[in-house]
């Protein structure tokens, strides 16, 4: 990647998005991150601000359109909570009207900015366009299986708004944007209170408190370790393909496992540990399985996941540690 290139970075205070950042920073990039840290953790980008290439700007991405003087050369939109936990303050259920306008209004801000000035943008959609999907593993062209007024809609619904939306910023614009689906990611940076499911277990386990499952445990998901996550986001934004504006790809690790097997390799992982299992009711709309099909990312960008389970399960177990005070 050249090493001139100005990035902006939608979320950069979030989980993801704080790891990108530092990854761009790493390749010679300059980075302007914008957040409101509605969801994210000023935490994740806080040894960043003394970097010189860095700057913070601490705005709600939907408020108002953005200024031409945030123009860059890519732009990485993603803005937005992604848990589903409606008990934690943070997630997109309790966050409902602003998860579904940084996915369409915010988004729009991102893409006008582009077509004004320049510059390519990288979306971040979910595999939660895909629903409880018909279709196992998933693929990019199968259209899902999502309800429009269920008790994810103010997320997955947005989020094939706003893949729409890129898509009318490429037919009638001609913007150069790119598409992911990120499927199941964890990692360090991740918030231990967002109430997804390894935070839940490893705080659980850390403190001796039981494991929540909800329901029997023998629903499937799918986990990326973050930093290959981040190489997939540089690979899809740098692709050279002709036809690279509007293409979508899944990223994701296509290692699948229940989470009852998440839950006893979390207790496995943390050996001194006096947790033990308990089920919860099931949750409304869970999707039951979840795998990303990623023969495309695979074979037109040459990624795919690197970082073993074992391996990543335990240093995001070393990270909460630290971030929690608890041993
Ligand atoms: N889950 C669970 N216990 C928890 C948190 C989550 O059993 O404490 C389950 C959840 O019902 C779902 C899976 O783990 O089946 C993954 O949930 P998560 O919130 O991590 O993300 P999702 O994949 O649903 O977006």
């Amino acid at each position: 990647m050249s090493v001139s290139l100005r990035a902006l970075v939608t979320g950069g205070g979030g989980f993801i998005g704080s790891h990108l950042c530092r990854r761009l920073l790493a390749d010679g990039c300059t980075v302007t991150c914008i957040d409101n840290f509605a969801s994210g953790l000023r935490r994740n980008i806080a040894g960043l601000l003394d970097d010189p290439s860095f700057r913070l700007i601490e705005q709600d991405v939907s408020a108002e359109p953005l200024p031409d003087d945030l123009q860059a050369d890519r732009y990485y939109h993603l803005a937005s909570p992604a848990s589903p936990n409606p008990h934690t303050p943070r997630s997109y259920m309790a966050l409902p009207l602003e998860t579904a306008l940084v996915n369409s209004v915010g988004l729009r801000n991102v893409l006008e900015l582009a077509r004004r000035r320049g510059g390519r943008v990288l979306f971040a959609s979910t595999s939660e366009v895909y629903g409880d999907p018909h279709e196992h593993p998933q693929r990019e062209e199968y259209w899902g299986n999502v309800s429009s007024t269920g008790p994810r809609s103010c997320y997955d619904e947005a989020k094939r708004f706003g893949e729409a939306l890129c898509m009318i910023f490429v037919r009638s614009y001609d913007v150069d944007v790119r598409l992911i689906r990120i499927f199941n990611t964890y990692g360090p940076n991740m918030d231990p209170e967002d109430g997804r499911m390894l935070p839940n277990f490893i705080t659980q386990a850390l403190s001796n408190q039981a494991l929540t499952i909800y329901g029997d445990g023998q629903f499937t998901r799918s986990l990326c370790y973050v930093q290959d996550l981040v190489e997939g986001v540089l690979a899809v934004m740098e692709s050279s393909r002709s036809d690279a504006a509007g293409r979508v790809y899944n990223l994701g690790n296509p290692e699948e496992h229940t989470i009852l097997e998440y839950a006893k390799l979390v207790l496995e992982l943390i050996p001194a540990n006096r947790s033990r299992i308990t089920h919860m009711p099931p949750v409304p709309d869970d999707p039951s399985r979840r795998r990303p099909d990623i023969t495309r990312a695979k074979s037109e960008l040459g990624w795919e996941p690197r970082v073993a389970l074992r391996k990543g399960i335990e240093t995001t177990i070393n990270y909460f540690r630290e971030v929690t005070a608890v041993s």
